[in-house]
């Protein structure tokens, strides 16, 4: 059997806080060398993980926008909407609530609201199938919005900062399709939106926050240390016991 590792990217292959990712590199050496893909399953948009992955050196298919489309080289497959559909959706209920999302204001308020640099700034805003907004109107009001918009067919991930209207999708669905090219998936995560991800496949792993949140899931592995040095410590541990060979040269 063919093994495929699927992986968040946040807090999991990234560290939480200074983003380094230097302990996954000679796992992610043995991985190619033994012939095992990385399939990177993020919030993030492509045009932000297309900058980010030379580091990694990984030019697998990647799954975007929170399991909304896979890119496989030309081909990508949507799980989700696209954006200017869920615009579409929101529009009616402009009048009805208070909120401000991406599509409304410049690149300098997105620089501001999420204190990134213009270029990063840039690729954020670079969405295919989700809209993030600034909720500015009650909770109340917050828990009705998202039920209209249920029964709209879109789905709304809460954020710290951000509530994401996103297509009814989960990281997940894009798994099934993963499974035609009949792998033995590995997953790796650290927050409920992994949790559909974890659970579709074959080994789930839960990676260890550093504020000291645990994500609640039955039968997962899971890692004692925290982000990238968990993941690593995880990887390594799976590939030892699948007798996967370590022939990686050590990164001085
Ligand atoms: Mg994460």
């Amino acid at each position: 059997m063919k093994l495929m590792v699927v992986s968040d990217l946040d807090g999991t292959l990234l560290d939480h806080h200074d983003y380094s990712f230097e302990e996954v590199l000679p796992v992610l050496d043995r991985m190619e060398q033994a012939g095992i893909p990385l399939v990177v399953n993020t919030s993030k948009t492509r045009a932000e993980w297309l900058a980010m992955r030379g580091d990694f050196g990984n030019s697998d298919p990647f799954i975007v926008e929170n399991g909304s489309a896979l890119y496989d080289g030309e081909k990508v497959e949507v799980f989700g909407l696209r954006r200017s559909e869920i615009l579409e959706v929101l529009k009616p209920l402009r009048s009805k609530f208070r909120f401000t999302g991406y599509h409304d204001v410049s690149l300098q308020k997105i620089m501001e609201w999420t204190g990134l640099d213009r270029q990063s700034a840039e690729r954020s805003a670079d969405r295919q199938f989700s809209e993030p907004l600034v909720w500015q109107d009650s909770p109340e009001a917050e828990e009705e919005f998202c039920r209209m918009l249920r029964d709209r067919g879109l789905m709304t991930l809460r954020g710290g900062r951000f509530l994401h209207l996103l297509g009814q999708t989960d990281k997940g669905r894009p798994l099934a399709h993963l499974r035609k090219e009949k792998v033995a998936l590995i997953a790796l995560g650290d927050r409920p939106n992994d949790l559909e991800m974890l659970e579709a496949a074959d080994i789930g792993v839960i990676i260890a926050a550093p504020d000291g949140y645990v994500l609640e899931a039955e039968g997962m592995l899971r890692s004692t240390k925290i982000g990238p040095r968990g993941w690593a410590e995880m990887m390594t541990r799976i590939l030892d016991e699948l007798k996967i060979p370590n022939l990686t040269i050590n990164h001085g």
